[in-house]
């Protein structure tokens, strides 16, 4: 349903389409696709194939259509996708292909393909659904003015993300794939990407047993699933302050367990506490070490941050806490302006005279907190200093609008 609504005013623009091909890897080109009721009007998977040059060629994909490979050298205008650019958020929309990679239990990722975009089809009995047994990913690809994309440390991601695989009995893909592919996918649905200042394209990379288990083991087989749609703000608000409230009787995580890789099942975890703070108006929960219930840890989807003077302070990974990769380079970039920052333990009570407080992750990148409720007794924060000054260095980083000094930076054309 979503796909004809998002479709609906969809036209094929000209008759030459191109993509162009990251680094080494070229993909056969289509139109876009374009859907008679139900069906993709060209149902085969795209095949991604290694390729040694990049000259434009004219390849044929089997059904008689001619396809073009481009140079990535050359610089052709995408026409846009049809929607309201000035008024994204952060919900579900469905874009034009996804990638989809598998390999069975005790070997290596080797060889995937783009497909359209659409639903998958699983066993009723695979891991993932019945165990919990996957992984998700999340980072951003923004357009900039100059018409290049830009991705921010997807090296990062794939590193975290075969940290977890190890973790959760999975094998992964290659930090070099894992890039590899998120590029491919990225300049595949590259008419979804925001125009600069309107939004980014958010990535989401999944990896998760989708092979048929019943006794408890790991799964048979694995899927790696990228999808990608345009996004705005995360939260309504902006960089408009949140109000959190800090949980005192459930937790996300325990000492241990999978709080620190970024499992599909931690975020089940934290919807009851987080459905009953927006009952009562807070914006989102603040969690507490399980052990003391007094050290802080992070917010269900991002990391915190207290800032007093000139010092910077954030809970230290240890297992219980998302290591966030805006989290490790908020660290860098506060150094680099000068801050002091300790990565420590951070107790509750140092709420009550910090200066600012702010959180930080790929969808929000840095969020100034205006207010935190705790045991009944609300604390103000100052939101126009620090946080709002390191959301201005790191988000222009991202966009490319300053220079790249850090090397965090990935050019896709
Ligand atoms: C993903 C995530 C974060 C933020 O990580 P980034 O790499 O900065 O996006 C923080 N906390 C949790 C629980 C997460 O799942």
């Amino acid at each position: 349903m979503e796909k004809c609504g998002v479709f609906a005013g969809f036209h094929l623009p000209n008759p030459t389409y191109q993509l162009l091909g990251p680094s080494r890897t070229a993909i056969m080109l289509l139109p876009p696709p374009f859907f008679t009721e139900k069906r993709p009007l060209f149902p085969l998977p795209l095949q991604l194939q290694k390729q040694s040059h990049f000259g434009l060629c004219n390849c044929s994909n089997g059904s008689g259509n001619t396809l073009r490979v481009a140079s990535p050298t050359s610089n052709v205008a995408t026409e846009l996708a049809d929607i309201d650019w000035d008024n994204l958020g952060f919900g579900f929309i469905a874009t034009d292909y996804m990638y989809i990679m598998k390999c069975s239990q005790g070997e290596n990722f080797s060889k995937g393909e783009l497909q359209r975009f659409g639903n998958i089809e699983l066993s009723p009995s695979s891991a993932i659904l019945n165990y919990g047994q996957g992984l998700f990913e999340g980072l951003k690809a923004y357009r900039k003015h100059d018409g290049n994309i830009l991705l921010f440390r997807p090296e990062e991601n794939g590193l975290r993300l075969q940290m977890g695989a190890e973790r959760m009995c999975m094998p992964s893909p290659t930090v070099e794939q894992f890039v590899e592919t998120v590029k491919v996918t990225v300049l595949a649905n590259e008419r979804w990407i925001p125009p600069p200042g309107k939004g980014s394209l958010y990535i989401r990379p999944l990896l998760m047993g989708s092979g048929a288990v019943l006794g408890l083991a790991p799964a048979p087989e694995y899927t790696f699933l990228i999808y990608v749609l345009p996004v705005g703000n995360y939260f309504k608000e902006g960089l408009a302050p949140i109000n959190l409230i800090v949980e005192t009787e459930m937790h996300r995580a325990t000492p241990g367990g999978t709080g620190g890789v970024k499992a599909i099942g931690n975020y089940a975890a934290v919807l009851k506490a987080q459905s009953a703070a927006k009952a009562k108006g807070f914006s989102d929960v603040l969690y507490l070490d399980s052990v003391h219930k007094r050290y802080l840890e992070e917010v269900s989807s991002c990391n915190v941050f207290l800032v007093k003077g000139n010092v910077i302070s954030t809970p230290a990974i240890k297992g219980t806490i998302l290591p966030g990769i805006t989290r490790k380079s908020i660290i860098d970039v506060a150094l680099s302006q000068g801050f002091q920052v300790e990565e420590r333990s951070v107790t509750v009570d140092e709420l009550l005279d910090a200066d600012e407080v702010f959180c930080t992750g790929t969808a929000v990148v840095v969020s100034p907190v205006g207010s935190i409720t705790y045991q009944g007794k609300r604390v103000s924060y100052g939101v126009d200093g620090v946080s709002q000054q390191l959301y201005s260095a790191l988000t222009s980083l991202q966009m490319g609008l300053t220079e790249d000094k850090m090397d965090w930076i990935v050019e896709l054309k």
